[in-house]
């Protein structure tokens, strides 16, 4: 679990970084003042979004939730954004912006899926627990993360098999370097 609550952090941190970069990209396309204005809104969310994301590290406690409304809203962001630049990639016929909007939208859907991890009962528990409490598992689960999307899962070892597929993405649970 403590694993799935590193990767969340390392994920938002690169969420905030790819807001970073297009509201830098927003400001340049735009006037000096509103440009200003852009980077000034920018800046103030990233160091908003570091301290939360510092704190979600240490869980300290309801910063879990504060995570989920920013990666909430920046999901949000990079739907519309990736959408809006679709519109306008199709529509100037360039292939290159129709790409990058399908890739934004990827990532917002992505960002979906953390929130999903976040809300996750197990994780949950565990957030709240302050330690590695194994409180809601029967003795012989274990928590795993899916090889393929990342999202969290209670598995027996003993009972995993090469045909066991993933309830989230329906991608193989055992990979063929991780059998024994
Ligand atoms: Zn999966």
């Amino acid at each position: 679990m403590a694993a799935v609550h590193r990767h969340l952090c390392i994920f938002t941190m690169l969420d905030m970084i790819i807001f970073a970069l297009l509201m830098y990209r927003f400001s340049m396309v735009s006037g000096p003042l509103m440009g200003f204005l852009i980077l000034l809104t920018a800046a103030a969310i990233c160091g908003t979004g570091l301290v939360l994301t510092l704190r979600f590290r240490a869980r300290v406690p309801s910063f879990d939730h504060r995570i989920d409304k920013l990666l909430s809203n920046l999901a949000v962001f990079f739907l519309v954004v990736g959408a809006l630049q679709a519109f306008l990639g199709i529509s100037a016929g360039d292939i290159g912006l129709v790409l990058q909007s399908g890739l934004l939208v990827l990532l917002g859907f992505a960002t979906r899926r953390r929130i999903a991890t976040l809300h996750h009962p197990m994780f949950v528990d565990w957030y709240g627990s302050g330690k590695e409490g194994a409180s809601k598992l029967s003795l012989d689960e274990v928590y795993a993360s899916c090889p393929s999307c990342s999202s969290l899962l209670a598995v027996i070892p003993s009972r995993l098999s090469r045909q066991d597929r993933c309830p989230n993405c329906d991608g193989l649970l055992v990979t063929i370097s991780e059998e024994e």
